[in-house]
């Protein structure tokens, strides 16, 4: 299950993600309309939908905005009305310019195992050109009240390829983030999205790394990650033995998940084979209050996928992991794949860039830094 928070205190310079800046009333508006399409879901599901959950993830936005009060109220609604039995991982994001010790105190009340840190840099030149929040010394001081509130199961978010950024300030970021010997690590790197604050300074000349730049500062760090043991198991993700993201491993390989919460979307497949339902709820808050209010679901969008789009999913998704996929299992789930997707496949496996052993497919870890261009040929 995904619940999406969508307040931020302040917008950052390189998102494009919806967001609405973080006020108390509304949050309180929307925590009960958020409640509201719980249980308005669990009343109306399939039965076959509300089975045990096993993974739990609250996404943002900035979820760590919530007072304690919002996250208690959400959590204790999501145990009323679904199966927690099996839940094995549960993670919130949270912002270090937002994280109290008395909020921490709440997640593990909570049942939250797993907490995801969005540090993006320990630079704080980069992280005031990122338009963040915090700085280098916030996150070093929420890693330790994660740490003294006794969570052990960490991610820190990394960015780079920020405008200016050397690749010796890459490796200065991850060798820190490894000193803080977090479970996980997701470096990503920093996309120029149009209609956002850098956008417009790169348009007025700002000068962003060259793709050969960017490429180098993905091997440096990917080396240097898996040299600390950290297992680099998909595009953007390190992770130690054992420690990697069953949330997100869900998406990647066409598991079925519920979401909740503004702009959120859900992929559920019980009584929809093969390629099962997706729906998108409305984004902007005051949409998703109002639908709530009449006592609807909040779509914006739902469609049963056809076989064509469920494998173009799976494979967009599923190649993003290191291992690849099994095209076996996959057939078995949803037949054949379409012609177009088999000759696009036989194309790009001749070219080497794509791996086939057996029935596993895979991009080659040489090819894994440009994989959105091999994605993009295959469908
Ligand atoms: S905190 Fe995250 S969601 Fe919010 S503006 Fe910054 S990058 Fe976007």
């Amino acid at each position: 299950m995904y619940v999406h928070i969508p307040f931020c205190i302040k917008k950052c310079s390189y998102c494009d993600f919806y967001s609405v800046p973080y006020s108390r009333e509304l949050a309180e508006k929307y925590v009960e309309s958020l409640i509201g399409e719980i249980e308005i879901f669990a009343c109306h599901a399939d039965p076959r939908t509300c089975g045990a959950l096993t993974t739990l993830y609250i996404g943002g936005g900035t979820p760590s905005c919530l007072t304690p009060d919002h996250f208690s109220r959400i959590t204790e609604t999501i145990v009323e009305r679904f199966d927690l039995s099996a839940l094995k991982e549960f993670t919130i994001e949270v912002n270090p310019g937002t994280l109290s010790a008395e909020k921490l105190s709440a997640y593990r009340d909570g049942g939250v195992n797993r907490i995801s840190v969005g540090a993006q840099s320990f630079n704080d030149k980069y992280l005031k050109k990122l338009g963040r929040i915090h700085r280098k010394e916030d996150v070093y001081r929420t890693m330790g009240r994660v740490r003294d509130a006794g969570f052990s199961n960490v991610n820190i978010d990394l960015i780079f390829g920020i405008p200016l950024q050397r690749e010796e300030e890459v490796v200065c970021d991850a060798t820190e983030a490894i000193s803080l010997s977090p479970a996980h690590i997701s470096a990503y790197a920093l996309s120029i999205e149009e209609g956002t604050p850098l956008f417009e300074e790169v348009r007025c000349g700002l000068e962003t790394p060259s793709d050969d730049a960017y490429a180098q500062c993905y091997r440096t760090l990917g080396g240097l990650l898996e040299k600390q043991g950290y297992h680099h198991y998909e595009i953007s993700n390190f992770a130690r033995k054992d420690c990697e993201c069953a949330h997100n491993i869900g998406y990647w390989t066409g598991e079925e998940y519920i979401a909740f919460g503004a702009s959120a979307s859900g992929h559920l497949k019980a009584g929809r084979p093969p390629g099962g339902l997706r729906y998108t709820n409305h984004e902007a808050i005051g949409e998703y209050i109002r639908a709530i209010e009449r006592g609807q679901l909040p779509r914006a969008e739902s469609m049963v996928n056809d076989v064509a789009t469920a494998w173009k999913e799976r494979l967009i998704m599923g190649l993003r992991l290191t291992d690849g996929i099994c095209m076996a299992s996959i057939e078995g789930e949803l037949g054949e794949p379409p012609r177009s997707i088999r000759k696009s496949i036989r194309h790009l496996v001749e070219a080497k860039m794509l791996q086939k052993d057996g029935d596993v497919l895979r991009i080659p870890r040489d090819f894994i830094f440009v994989s959105n261009e091999i994605l993009s040929r295959l469908v």
